[in-house]
């Protein structure tokens, strides 16, 4: 009766709310994930692109709001991936070159290009004299020149890996590690560079140096490899060598001339030094005027020993002070012997950087001029470009120092070192030697020609005379005469001599300019 209907209505609405209850809870699952499936899938993928894959995108065909936030996502991870590619991009290349550079070598070599036992051999590659080319030419042919280099550098077939360091700087790696093989290579790398440069106004001759070291006989990691082919590099330069292969006795050598300290100081106390004299001719008046001083050392069991073996020794343990001394007084005390016999010759001595930073210098040299009753120009002091820019402004103040005492500066080897020309107004000096490097082929190479010429303008009208070293032919002679070079030195006037013969010298040798006179004669 009616319990029953009861129960039975009550068993529909159980059932009713049941089935209620179940489309709610499924209602309620499909809206929460139509709207955390997209959300995960994004979290999954900003999850891989913190991770570094950047090849998935996330697809979502939704149009509304999470819709446009995958579409943003993926612009996002586009902008990523591509600052990311240009960055790595950036770490392994050279920006003006575009070349792989030396952290990709390291990459290459470390991931199986250079195996303990693989033959190999590394070529470190300078680009002469880049430095004078960006300050006398300007920087974009200097960059014009490091380019084409890095060029044709990277036309040779067959290179294990060709990258470039920086600067004016390159590094091949080839197969091959007997002399014969690298022998080979030097020549394809020299007939590479065979054809000068076309620039607008100039034709560039492109000279290189280059250390080489080999795989596995030197080393077999690319660290060893490279400081050892950087090792040999120096070498080259040191010797003006185009080419040199690294020997382990350039490091043995080292502790050899280690050995020479104790011996160098000796040497200075016991009169084992002695000075050579290079006579300067002053192109106008064909005359000796002033000697470049040159050091030697009588060692008693090894014989002469050059300067270029024991003066860096002296300046890295501090022995160069005492040297340096030793040669301004015995320098000071020839000076007067010579003007005693009526000859009126002044003397240039070499100085270290090591010297400027001693402050008791100027002073020290004040006492030699006292000491010896010296005039102010009996002895100028010659210090190298690179020896003022290692620490520019205590150098000049130095120099500025001495100069104010009336002794006379010039800059040597003027050039090869990395200050630009515009520093010469900074410099407080009288004279400036060109260096040699320049007057090697100054027949046949314009460029270097433009150089010198850029160089003996620029230091007339800054008042600053100009000589040229290592001049050993009549030509070159002639064209430094013609661009208005005021003195010249090198083995065409003489080869440094002693004392006693320099006074024969100036005598009867010294005319050497008869020939270019008459040539010049002959022009007008
Ligand atoms: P430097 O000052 O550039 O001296 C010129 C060097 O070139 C000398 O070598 C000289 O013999 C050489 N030379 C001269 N004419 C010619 C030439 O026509 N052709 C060629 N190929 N070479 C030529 P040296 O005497 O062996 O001196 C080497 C360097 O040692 C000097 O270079 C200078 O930097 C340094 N030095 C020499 N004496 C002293 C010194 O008393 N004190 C200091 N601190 N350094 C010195
Ligand atoms: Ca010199
Ligand atoms: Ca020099």
């Amino acid at each position: 009766g009616l319990i029953q209907s009861i129960r039975e209505s009550w068993q529909h609405l159980v059932t009713l709310e049941s089935v209620i209850v179940l489309l709610a809870l499924f209602g309620a699952y499909y809206l929460a994930n139509s709207i955390t499936r997209p959300i995960r899938r994004l979290v999954h993928q900003a999850k891989d692109v913190a991770g570094g894959h950047y090849d998935k995108t996330v697809v979502i065909t939704e149009s509304n709001e999470l819709g446009q936030l995958a579409n943003e996502f993926n612009l996002m991870q586009q902008a990523v991936l591509e600052r990311e590619k240009a960055i790595t991009h950036r770490a392994l290349h050279d920006p003006l070159t575009e070349m792989p550079n030396r952290n990709f070598l390291i990459q290459q070599a470390e991931s199986g290009l250079v195996t303990p036992d693989s033959a190999l051999s590394l070529f470190h590659i300078d680009i002469q004299r880049t430095k004078a080319i960006n300050d006398t030419l300007g920087y974009e042919l200097g960059n014009s020149l490091i380019r084409e280099v890095g060029e044709r550098l990277r036309s040779l077939p067959d290179l294990k890996s060709c990258v470039h360091l920086g600067a004016d700087e390159f590094v091949l790696l080839v197969a091959g590690n007997d002399d014969e093989s690298i022998e080979g290579w030097h020549k394809r790398i020299a007939e590479l560079m065979d054809t000068p440069l076309d620039c607008s106004r100039i034709q560039l001759h492109i000279q290189l140096t280059m250390g080489v070291s080999r795989s596995p006989d030197d080393a077999n990691n690319i660290h060893q490899l490279l400081q050892y082919a950087d090792t040999a590099l120096s070498h080259a330069k040191a010797a003006r060598k185009q080419i040199q292969s690294y020997q382990a006795e350039m490091d043995a050598d080292l502790a050899d001339r280690l050995s020479l300290v104790n011996e160098l100081k000796t040497a200075i106390v016991t009169n084992q030094l002695q000075l050579f004299y290079q006579p300067k001719l002053d192109l106008k008046s064909d005359k000796i005027h002033q000697l470049e001083a040159l050091v030697r050392w009588q060692h008693p069991e090894r014989g002469m020993i050059p300067p270029d073996a024991f003066i860096s020794i002296a300046e890295q343990t501090g022995l160069i002070d005492s040297l340096t001394h030793w040669v301004v007084d015995e320098a000071a005390s020839q000076y007067q012997r010579w003007s005693e016999k009526g000859l009126d010759l002044t003397i240039a001595v070499n100085i270290s950087a090591e010297n400027l930073k001693n402050a008791n210098f100027p002073q020290e040299l004040k006492g030699v001029w006292q000491r010896y009753n010296l005039p102010d120009h009996a002895i100028s002091l010659e210090v190298t470009e690179s020896a003022v820019v290692s620490d520019p402004e205590s150098a000049v103040a130095m120099l500025c120092e001495i100069r104010d005492t009336g002794i006379k500066l010039s800059i040597d080897d003027y050039g090869t070192g990395y200050s630009s020309l515009s520093y010469l107004k900074k410099f407080p000096i009288d004279r400036l030697k060109i260096d040699r490097s320049f007057v090697i082929e100054i027949e046949k190479n314009e460029e270097d020609r433009a150089i010198v010429r850029a160089i003996i303008d620029l230091a007339h009208t800054l008042n600053i005379s100009v000589i040229a070293e290592g001049v050993e032919s009549e030509a070159q002679a002639y064209l430094l005469h013609v661009m208005g070079c005021n003195e010249i030195q090198g083995y065409f006037v003489s080869r440094p001599i002693i004392a006693a013969q320099v006074e024969s010298f100036v005598k009867v040798d010294a005319r050497k300019l008869q020939g270019i006179n008459e040539r010049d004669k002959a022009l007008r």
